[in-house]
């Protein structure tokens, strides 16, 4: 029997003092409900829809209620789910009026033939599905149609500068669990960059980039500068160096932000959980956000 690991994260930018207080609330509930699936003996699977699922119905981060507007002021959202043991992945893109992206991204994978359905399409699975749609207002909270209101009319700025220190925030949410029985699954789901083109998607839906688990090394989860990440594959890469690197989930958290530094000058951050649940993360943005918990853990760890 293996023992139980659950990390998650809040998303890696330059998180201001006045939001951290928050930021740290929020991933500890998210984390407390996520773990009380696994210590139930419940699958990872569960774990990680569970913890996004809180986070998306928290304003504090960028995905579900609470995310960043498009340029032509509507919320636009993506989320990415895989299963390390079935080796099935699931994710939606640009959808609008669904709740929770990231339990949509759960039914492609288990009740779909396929891995990415977006904007109208997914909308119809979800209510094929019975997945729990909204209004576009419903996701639309005051503090982001205010951001949005004062980003027009000025020069578009350059997504990668909301990463940087002092620019744009960021805030989205991810998870990567392992269960009793040594099944790993990882998820991410986001709100996307401030002001981004209508139909942009970055990294945080495709699977590989954003996402990515496999019983055989572990899991991973990203935030950041999507455009980047997405040239780098970074999930993937992380997985397999993870691999390499005889399990070792920091030594992988680490190279991988190395090679996306080096090869697409990225800024983001990274969660890794190998198969024996030992938990690594890296990033290079002034701060992530996140929160991990292991069975020899007497308490959760929560850094921002
Ligand atoms: N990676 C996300 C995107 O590019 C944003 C983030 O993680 O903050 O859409």
């Amino acid at each position: 029997m293996t023992k139980p690991s659950l990390v998650i994260h809040g998303g890696a930018w330059d998180i201001p003092q006045s939001l951290v207080a928050a930021h740290r609330k929020g991933l500890k509930t998210a984390l407390k409900e996520g773990w009380q699936v696994l210590l139930h003996g419940g699958p990872a699977v569960d774990a990680v829809e569970r913890a996004i699922i809180v986070m998306e119905d928290d304003e504090t981060f960028d995905a579900g209620r609470g995310s960043f507007l498009n340029a032509a002021g509507e919320v636009e959202l993506d989320a990415s789910f895989m299963d390390g043991k079935s080796f099935r992945a699931g994710a939606v893109a640009a959808v609008q009026t669904v709740r929770h992206p990231i339990t949509l991204a759960r039914r492609v994978m288990e009740e779909s033939e396929h891995v990415l359905l977006v904007g109208m399409g997914a909308t119809r699975f979800a209510r094929e599905q019975g997945v729990e749609l909204c209004s576009l207002d419903d996701l639309i909270t005051a503090r982001e149609l205010e951001r949005w209101r004062s980003l027009q009319g000025k020069p578009k700025a350059k997504t990668k500068d909301a990463f940087r220190k002092k620019r744009k925030p960021t805030g989205t949410a991810g998870a990567v669990a392992v269960d009793r029985e040594g099944n790993v699954a990882a998820g991410t789901s986001t709100g996307g960059t401030p002001n981004k083109y209508p139909g942009r998607i970055g990294d945080s839906p495709l699977i590989g980039c954003g996402t990515y688990a496999d019983n055989v090394a572990g899991g991973v989860s990203t935030s950041g500068w999507g455009e980047a990440m997405i040239k780098v594959v970074m999930a993937k890469t992380v997985v397999d160096l993870m691999a390499l690197h005889n399990g070792d989930p920091a030594k992988a958290a680490k190279e991988g932000l190395k090679i996306l530094v080096r090869k697409s000058d990225g800024f983001g951050g990274i969660i890794a959980l190998n198969k024996a649940g030992d938990v690594g993360v890296a990033f290079n943005t002034p701060r992530m956000a996140r929160a991990y918990i292991t069975s020899s853990m007497d308490s959760p760890l929560v850094q921002i």
